[in-house]
């Protein structure tokens, strides 16, 4: 969750950007907006569709993608691509690795004020780069555990 001045930030930033697009402040944006700043974490577009039909805000998905699409143009928002067919957006400005479970899937995430500095210093021939997102896979602890537990009990009915 985003302090009330990041969000007033955020805010003021967004309905700039859409008054230089000459683009309509209509209340889904806005709302689409608050549900975005609220998530903390990665979301999907299904995420936000749902958190906003749940409060009885029935936006269209297609307007909540274009709208995050909007937001990612605006450089509040940015697109994770974990695996290549299923997008993820995050709110951008904050350092962190993302620690991505092989078995199940999970992403956490790990606050690291450095993280993708030396990356994004980097040049690559023919390549320009946007951003850069750390990604470090391995097993959860939750998947550890399991995998202990499955292994004491093969051991016990052996
Ligand atoms: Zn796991
Ligand atoms: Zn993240």
């Amino acid at each position: 969750m985003e302090s009330n001045q990041q969000l007033n930030d955020i805010t003021q930033r967004f309905v700039s950007f859409l008054k230089a697009r000459r683009l309509r402040k209509t209340p889904e944006r806005m709302a689409i907006l608050e549900e975005v700043t609220g998530c903390g974490s990665h979301f999907e577009v299904e995420d936000i569709y749902t958190r906003l039909d749940s409060k009885g805000y029935h936006v269209s998905r297609a307007t909540v993608y274009s709208t995050i699409e909007l937001l990612c143009q605006c450089g509040i928002t940015r697109r994770l691509l974990f695996d290549m067919h299923q997008s993820y957006y995050e709110l951008t400005g904050r350092n962190h690795i993302h620690l991505v479970c092989m078995e199940c899937g999970r992403i956490k995430e790990v606050d690291e004020p450095e993280a993708g500095e030396n990356l994004l210093q980097m040049r690559f021939p023919g390549f320009s780069t946007s951003y850069c997102s750390s990604i470090v896979y391995g097993v959860c602890s939750r998947c550890q555990r399991r995998a202990r537990a499955a292994a004491k009990e093969k051991k016990k009915n052996s």
